[in-house]
This record gives C-alpha cells, structure tokens and sequence, in this order.
C-alpha cells in the first residue's frame, strides 16, 4: 500500500548530482551578495531595475517587455509570451519591505551624555531581538530643492555602527518578571549614535563659524546631539529640519553569511520576503520561450497591512496590466485578461522549529530541505482573511511541477488556534484570478537573523521558472 500514500520529497535528495548542487551553491552564493546589499525596499528595486536593464530590459513598455517603478519601492515588469494577452498572463508577486525600525521624523536628542535616534518599528518584530547588537542605518534625505541624499552607515569594514543598548541583568529583576509583551516599550528602542559633546570654538572669530551660525561659538546646550548635527552636515550636507522629509531605517548591520559547518543554510535580514524577489526574477529573466506573457509585481508595504501608494491594495498593478493591454491588445477586455491570468503570490512560510514543534501541527507544517511550501489558504482562526486557493489551480499547478519532478510541499502556519499570518494573495485574489501563495520555510522568520534552507532557494527558482514556462 506504501505506493499510495503521499510523502514530501526532500529538495537535497532531488537535486543530489554534483552539477546540480554546484548551480545551488552558485546560486546562493550570489543570494548571499544580494541579501547583503539590499536593506530596504529602494535598495531591492534599485537592484532589480539594474538586473532587469543588463538583461535588456528598459523602462516602459516596447514590443517585448518591460517595467515600471514607483517611488523607487514597487516595480511592475513584463517579459511578452507567444500566446495573446487574453489567454492570460502568469504573475509573480513578492515584497521588498521587512521588518525593521524607521527613525522618527524629529528622532535626535541627547540624554545623559548620550546621543541618541528615537524609533517607530515596522511591522511585526520581537523588539527584543534588536537590541544589543550592531545596526546600521539606510536610506534617503530628501531635500527642499529636490535634491536626494541617500545614505547607508555601518555596513562598510571601517564604518561605525549604531545599537540599542539593553538593560544590565542587575538591573532587570523587575522587568524579568513582566510578561515579554510588557517589558520592552518601544519608546525606549533609540539607537545610540553619539556620544562626543561639540566643544564651542574657541576664540573663533566671525566668518570662521563651524557650523554656519553665530551660535556655534556658545557652549552647545545639547553639546552631543550639535556634534551630531555638524556630523551630519559635513558628510550628507543636511540639516534637522531636513529629517522632516527622510525615510531612514535601522537595519542589522553587516553581511549576510552562510550558517553550519555545510553552509547549507542562508542567515541574513530581510529574506521575508527577498528571497521571493530574487528567485522570482532569476525565474523571470531566465524562462525559456514562455508561453503566455510573464509578469512580476514587487510590491511595498505588505508588513504593514499592504496600504500606501506602493503597497498590493493600490491601484498601481492594475494601471500597469491597463497601459500593457491598451499598448498590445487594445480589444481584450480588461476584466475578461484579468480572470484568464494566473498569479503565484511568492511569500515566505514559516519552517518546522526544531525547537517549538509544539506549536506546529506537524504533519502540515512545512520542513526546512523540502522545496518551497504552498498554502492553500492563509488567514488565522477559522480562514479568517485568506485567499482559499481552487482545488482545480493547485491541481494544475501539480501537474506542472511533477513534469519536472520539482520538490514542493504543501503546509500551514502552526497549530489552527495559534497560528496566523496574511500575505497579498487576497488582493489578486480581488480580480478573480487563480492565485496561491508560495515559497521557501524560514526559520526565525522577522527576526534580524532569518534562516534559509539552500536547497529551497534552488527549489523555488525551480518552481518559479516552471510556473512561467508552463502551458495550460
Ligand atoms: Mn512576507
Ligand atoms: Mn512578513
């Protein structure tokens, strides 16, 4: 009977020859290059549109393809497949937000002989994972004259970083009895940047004023933070005010690295859900004569709720499914496209913890090493919120992976009454299309140090480039 039972299919045991494991390992090494320099939504889309342009694609849209950002953190691109539009396309979509803590727009102040940024987190973190431990700090100053200054701190060799400090355990008594949704405020997640107080110049005569004011020669009241400030100045030519209009984000400092004496394994910020952004585009730019046309959808914002201009519940997907129909079919019906369109919603899963299976129901929990793991349905508690996928899609989706002999498995998030968790799949899910969502189990997901398994990154390019090969 043991031939018509159904057990997952490790993804090291199907992809074991020795040219096979030397593409994994290829593969993730240039995964490990990327995770390390994109930290934030613009720095993955600025990534992408530089991979997509080597590879010949432009901005727009031309007869063969192409893309469109927006804000610099979503971008939409197309590849055109021999079928016609209205026979549908097939859509990938990910996320380029993660995690993280965002600097307040008036975040400087000093305490205590120390300098100090105040933070707002971002989406859904265990605030004491971040403290402690060496941060950096990425993003844009945008300035009054439309100037842009983009800055990144603390990942070069010789950079400073930035750290939140955390309590000293002689200390901790009382908040170790606090539950730890009580014990860490977020009011108190400032990372420390500064610590030297300005001297006031001495003997400075008029016109050789340090920082531009005549008030430079008074004795700072806030000594740190003016020393801070004339920092700031001299490297990005920026001033407090103009903070008002930045979007800085603390980040873990450093490099993604390769965990266990194998190095099978992929440690490093943000792949919830990069890993998803860059199979998908290795998927996409290297399809083989797809059939119907390829498109991808980075979206912004998902951690968040999927709100904002850049995030999955605005409209710019569907300007740019209009602008595609009107310059290639401009007589198929935008509705009629739409529901002939079949779309993978690339998200991250969360793995098997070794050491909290209790809180998995094991037997449809997704394994590290098995393939990417697909999910019929999200949502928590009774389905609530979930795209529920249609028996006929995963069935056809089956089909085309087991033509490849492809590991993949098929899981949910814990035990029914713990788990939980949305991705974007319901807002494609909006246009009637088929869509479910998939992709590789992580370990410690939303955590500074995410965990991947190599041989579900290789296994989800795999599926990723099936789905965009296949034919219906
Ligand atoms: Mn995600
Ligand atoms: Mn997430």
């Amino acid at each position: 009977m043991n031939e018509l039972a159904y057990n997952p299919q490790s993804a090291w045991k199907a992809y074991a020859s020795p040219e096979e494991r030397q593409a994994m390992r290829a593969l993730a090494e240039r995964y490990v290059d990327f995770l390390s320099e994109c930290k934030t939504e613009r720095e993955t889309v600025a990534w992408v549109e530089r991979r997509l342009r080597g590879a010949g694609f432009a901005p727009g849209l031309d007869e063969r393809g192409g893309f469109t950002q927006l804000h610099g953190k979503a971008l939409f691109a197309v590849r055109r497949g021999r079928r016609s539009l209205s026979e549908g396309f097939h859509l990938i979509s990910a996320h380029t937000d993660s995690p993280r803590l965002d600097l307040k727009q008036r975040p400087l102040i000093e305490q205590v002989g120390v300098g100090q940024a105040k933070t707002h987190y971002y989406g859904g973190l265990r605030k004491y994972q971040w403290l402690a431990r060496p941060l950096a700090l990425h993003g844009v100053v945008a300035l009054q004259n439309g100037d842009i200054r983009s800055v990144v701190i603390g990942e070069k060799q010789n950079d400073p970083v930035f750290t939140i400090e955390d309590l000293l355990p002689h200390l901790a008594k009382k908040q170790s009895e606090k539950t730890v949704a009580d014990a860490f405020e977020a009011e108190k997640l400032n990372i420390i940047i500064g610590h030297e107080p300005l001297e006031a110049a001495p003997e400075d005569k008029a016109g050789n004023a340090r920082t531009g004011a005549d008030e430079s020669r008074e004795p700072a009241k806030e000594p740190v933070k003016a020393h801070i400030l004339k920092l700031l100045h001299e490297r990005f030519a920026i001033r407090e005010e103009d903070l008002l209009s930045a979007e800085l984000q603390v980040v873990p400092a450093g490099p993604a690295r390769f965990v266990g004496l194998d190095s099978a394994l992929v440690g490093g910020y943000g792949q919830d859900d990069r890993i998803c952004v860059f199979t998908a585009l290795e998927a996409f730019l290297s399809a083989a004569d797809p059939e119907h046309s390829c498109c991808l959808i980075f979206w912004d914002k998902e951690e968040i709720g999927s709100d904002g201009s850049t995030g999955a519940s605005s409209r710019f997907f569907e300007y740019c499914v209009r602008d595609m129909a009107e310059a290639w079919e401009p007589e198929s019906s935008f509705g009629s496209l739409m529901l002939a369109s079949r779309a993978l919603s690339a998200d991250v899963h969360a793995a098997l913890d070794p050491d909290w299976q209790e809180l998995h129901e094991k037997q449809n929990s997704a394994l590290m090493g098995y393939g990417p793991s697909f999910s019929k349905f999200t949502g928590s508690r009774g389905k609530y919120g979930a795209n529920d996928a249609h028996p006929e899609y995963i069935a056809w989706l089956r089909g085309v992976l087991a033509a490849r002999a492809v590991p993949w498995q098929m899981a949910e998030l814990g035990k029914v009454d713990l788990g939980g968790g949305g991705t974007v799949a319901l807002f494609l899910a909006a246009y009637g299309l088929d869509v479910i969502d998939v992709g590789p189990a992580l370990l410690g997901m939303h955590s500074p140090f995410e965990l991947a398994s190599v041989a579900d990154l290789y296994a989800s390019l795999q599926v990723y480039r099936a789905f965009f090969e296949a034919g219906r």
